[in-house]
């Protein structure tokens, strides 16, 4: 019995993370997913393709920690050095795992290309390891379990792009981690929108201060609050006792929470959609696409997002969505006549159950003293009417943008369930 993993840390290898060309979005999501499992991290480093500095790296991290995380440098070229250089740390044999040889030189022969020798590389895999097989590229990924001065270390070696990281530490690290800790937490996430971060702590401020199992803890998120509701158990079998707390929490904010669950906004008003069968369009000014960009990251977004458009210019505005010219004139393009306009235009123009029109200031130019940066008009439109959101956004343009387009789905979620 290997002693349980209760610290972990992260080296991500990869010259092009030093130097500033790839944001290191893997030690985000690896730090993420171990907190979530209660797995303390107190590390993360970053280190080139460079076989000793590597090598210093993982001996250093392995003293500190049980297990180290190590991402990138798993391809066939001669500047990916990490399997190697881990074998070397655990002092271990790289040798040809056959079912590894086999699954490259399917994957090759599915896009009609040739193997090559240095493919095979990716297939010397370090003797007595938990090989980690590859569903959405060419290199496994390992699990190394060894002894270092007595004491049981584990190194988890991962593909670099997040693309084939992400499932692989889902669907093959997670359930091995699992087994190897002791401390087994249940998470609970609660979604909030429409009070902002300060009032959300008051309200809730003796529970999060006195609660000690399960804990409740506020995450910041862009024009959202989010509360982590987390409970330490004994063993698998412990019965998931976060009910009361939770039942206090939506007793006190209830009205402004819109998830309890893993899913963001609109992935919560797409089901929504889908559920009822009802279509969308939309016409956004400041967002230009945002918003229907959003939907379009859901599979499936063609079920219910029909059509929509840019419509930034006035004479857009008018000449595709019908909004009047002497409304434009005397309101203004940023207003909430303009966007009740813009909404009900759009939902004529694609025949949709409900429509969205986004207008308002992203800047940094464009604002007056009465109409400033970061005045957003909201109106969504169905066939009982219109429903309108004036919102006074702070912060950047990306920021304005993309507040906007959270609250213009919020909007549109509260009107679907009525
Ligand atoms: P490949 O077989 O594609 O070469 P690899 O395991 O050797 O994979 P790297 O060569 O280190 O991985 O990186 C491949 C790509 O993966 C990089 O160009 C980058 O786009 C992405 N990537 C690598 N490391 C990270 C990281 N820490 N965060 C985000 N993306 C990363
Ligand atoms: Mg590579």
């Amino acid at each position: 019995m290997r002693a349980p993993i209760q610290t972990a840390e992260t080296i991500c290898v990869g010259t092009e993370l030093l130097i500033g060309h790839t944001l290191n979005t893997n030690s985000h999501f690896v730090a993420r997913q171990l907190s979530l499992m209660g797995i303390n991290s107190y590390y993360q480093t970053v280190v080139g393709d460079n076989p000793d500095r590597l090598l210093a790296a993982i001996r250093s991290a392995s003293t500190r920690s049980d297990c180290v995380f190590l991402t990138g440098g798993l391809g066939p070229t001669a500047d990916d050095i990490t399997m190697a250089v881990a074998a070397r740390a655990a002092d271990r044999n790289l040798t040809l795992h056959e079912p590894s040889r086999q699954a490259i030189l399917e994957i090759f022969t599915r896009m009609g290309r040739e193997m090559t020798d240095n493919n095979l590389k990716q297939a010397m895999l370090p003797d007595q390891s938990i090989v980690l097989p590859n569903r959405n590229g060419t290199a496994p990924g390992c699990i190394i379990e060894f002894e270092q001065d007595g004491a049981d270390k584990t190194l988890i070696l991962l593909p670099g792009p997040p693309s084939e990281l992400r499932p692989m530490f889902l669907e093959q690290v997670k359930p091995y981690l699992v087994q190897r800790t002791s401390r087994i937490l249940r998470n609970t996430f609660v979604r909030m929108i429409g009070i902002g971060e300060s009032k959300a702590e008051t309200v809730l401020k003796d529970l999060i201060d006195s609660q000690t199992n399960p804990t409740i803890a506020p995450y910041a998120g862009e024009g959202e609050v989010m509360f982590r509701i987390t409970q330490l158990a004994q063993s698998h079998d412990d019965p998931d006792n976060t009910g009361p707390l939770l039942e206090e929490v939506t007793k006190r904010a209830g009205e402004y929470i819109y998830e309890v669950g893993e899913r963001k906004m609109h992935e919560v008003v797409a089901d929504l959609l889908v559920e009822r069968h009802a279509t969308l369009s939309m016409a956004e000014s400041c967002t230009a696409g945002l918003a229907q960009s959003m939907l379009g990251e859901i599979p499936g977004a063609s079920r219910f997002l029909t059509g929509g458009l840019v419509a930034y210019a006035n004479e857009v505005k008018r000449e595709m969505l019908g909004v009047p010219a002497e409304l434009l004139e005397r309101e203004g393009a940023v207003s909430e006549a303009c966007a009740i306009a813009m909404a009900d235009g759009c939902r004529l123009l694609f025949g949709t159950d409900y429509a969205v029109g986004i207008t308002g200031i992203a800047g940094p130019d464009g604002g007056t003293p009465e109409k400033p940066v970061g005045l957003v008009h909201l109106a969504v439109s169905d066939a009982n009417g219109c429903e309108t959101r004036v919102m006074r956004i702070n912060g950047n343009r990306a920021r304005v943008r993309g507040v906007a387009a959270l609250n213009a789905f919020d909007l549109l979620r509260r009107r679907i369930l009525g």
